[in-house]
């Protein structure tokens, strides 16, 4: 049973504009864009979060992302873009099915619009932190 938007979309229970689909991945022009050309691109696979993704899912994606980004910059006009892509309530993720977004950047500012506070990186705290991260991925 569908139990997000996302999930409907896939089963064909909900319309979307749809630009591309093969055995494990759909992408289509979000509803709401915040540009002309705005495009999610999803797993068939029923994932919240990306680190959820089984590797053959990510792979799917990994293989048609670039691909598909050529096609709305074509279509579109735009030479600029982001990929963004939310993990979680607190960090903006409203769909809770893994979703990538395509959103071209225009020079009349459209598109997405970063806040980014940047503190510079603690030398001795970095090290000890990516001992951790490299151990966990060990
Ligand atoms: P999030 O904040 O979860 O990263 O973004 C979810 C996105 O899904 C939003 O940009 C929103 O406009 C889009 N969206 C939500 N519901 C629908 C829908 O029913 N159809 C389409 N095409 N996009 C949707």
């Amino acid at each position: 049973m569908a139990d997000t938007i996302f999930a409907k979309i896939i089963a064909g229970e909900a319309p979307c504009h749809r630009v591309f689909e093969d055995d494990q991945v759909l992408a289509f022009l979000d509803i709401f864009p915040i540009s002309r050309g705005h495009t999610l691109v999803i797993p068939k696979e029923p994932a919240v979060r990306l680190h959820e993704l089984s590797d053959a899912s990510s792979a799917a994606i990994g293989a048609v992302l670039p691909r598909i980004c050529r096609a709305v910059l074509r279509a579109t006009g735009a030479v600029d873009y982001n990929i963004l892509q939310n993990n979680g309530a607190a960090a903006h993720q409203a769909v809770m099915h893994v979703h990538f977004h395509i959103i071209p950047k225009y020079a009349d500012g459209s598109g997405l619009g970063v806040g980014w506070k940047p503190a510079k990186l603690d030398g001795d705290e970095a090290a000890a932190l990516a001992t951790s991260i490299a151990a966990m991925l060990a």
